[in-house]
């Protein structure tokens, strides 16, 4: 309730945003801060594009830059910082009304220049650029990706011999010991108080699971099953089968496969890179666990291979069908799981 008079002093937002009901956030799933902040704060992330970008002020120097999906404008600015004379930040969502005041109160408005909209439908201020810049990567590095835009651009804007930050992901794979949560993601639907809930086991299995796993239960070495140079890589690449070949390190039981990415910015003086494996540093990509339908005994020395594909969906692009297939030490019985991220 208000209360009427000269002293009372009401604090007004300034609220481009502040209209957004939770219907518009849902269609627009980037335009609220909880988003960036937690991108931001992933220091792993941010941290390497900053080191990438503004270590390397002789790659910057009078360059004209396009920043694919700039969200809060956190690369814009970093590549501004490191001497760009142009920098150009497109994003189709909301977030971007809340990144020109950014770039405003940090003193960039005459060198950042902002776009909202779709990258694809967009007019941009300039035709040609030298550097394309932008943070795609999704979980397993390609769900919900939006690797497809940032090879778009990169035919459309990027002058020949151009840069691209970054310019090599890596897709990896391995084998897990992981009894104890599978038993309590998985097998918890054998027996719900008594009642057997086992058709939602089926479905839980094929879901692959984004969490963090410990490097203790990781028991092969990692394959590389995907190598994309974001230079030359087309479309048509992000829908693959690759084999792979997976060498047990010790003696014990196998209950689902792993995956996580690397990235390297290939073109950096010191190459800066990052990984998201179990060995690394914690990242809100976290790895990708894919459970088996029953537990592997291997051997240590002992391979499993198989193979691995992976499409967008046919009804939902964004959506990932992946399908694993796998024998153990060379038997001729194989095992075919779908997976579908979503
Ligand atoms: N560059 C920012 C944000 C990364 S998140 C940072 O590093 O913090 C990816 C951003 O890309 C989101 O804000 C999303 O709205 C935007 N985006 C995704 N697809 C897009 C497209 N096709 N055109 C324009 N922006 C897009």
């Amino acid at each position: 309730m208000e209360s009427a008079g000269p002293s009372t002093h009401h604090i007004v937002p300034d609220v481009t945003s502040d209209s957004m009901t939770s219907r518009d956030y849902y269609a627009d799933s980037y335009a609220h801060f909880g988003i960036h902040e937690e991108m931001l704060k992933d220091t792993v992330r941010t941290g390497s594009y900053r080191a990438a970008i503004i270590n390397n002020g002789h790659l910057f120097k009078g360059k004209t830059v396009l920043d694919v999906g700039c969200g809060t404008g956190i690369l814009s600015m970093f590549a501004a910082k490191a001497g760009a004379s142009h920098v150009v930040g497109i994003d189709m969502s909301n977030i971007i009304d809340q990144a020109q005041k950014i770039i405003e109160a940090n003193g960039f408005k005459d060198t950042i220049t902002l776009v909202k909209g779709k990258l694809e439908e967009a007019e941009l201020p300039i035709d040609q650029f030298d550097i394309i810049i932008s943070e795609w990567m999704g979980y397993f590095l390609l769900y919900e990706s939006m690797l497809d835009t940032v090879l778009l651009a990169r035919d459309k804007y990027l002058k020949p011999k151009g840069l691209i930050f970054p310019d090599t992901a890596k897709l990896l794979f391995a084998a897990i010991e992981d009894q104890d949560y599978k038993e309590e993601k998985i097998n918890f639907w054998d027996n719900v108080y008594g009642f057997d809930y086992s058709c939602i086991k089926d479905i839980a299995l094929r879901e692959p699971l984004v969490d963090t796993v410990e490097l203790k239960a990781v028991v092969t070495d990692p394959y590389v099953i995907k190598e994309i140079n974001l230079l030359t890589a087309t479309k048509e690449d992000l829908t693959f089968t690759a084999p792979f070949s997976l060498v047990a390190t010790r003696d014990d039981y196998v209950h689902a496969f792993l995956a996580w990415f690397d990235i390297v910015f290939d073109c950096t003086h010191k190459k800066v890179k990052f990984s998201t494996g179990p060995h690394a540093q914690y990242t809100h990509w976290k790895q990708t666990v894919f459970y088996t339908p029953s537990t592997i005994t291997i051997k240590k020395g002992q391979e499993i291979t198989g193979e691995i594909s992976c499409a967008p969906n046919k009804r939902n692009n964004r959506d990932l069908d992946i399908a694993i297939s796998y024998a153990v030490g060379g038997e001729e019985e194989e095992t075919t799981v779908d997976y579908k991220m979503y």
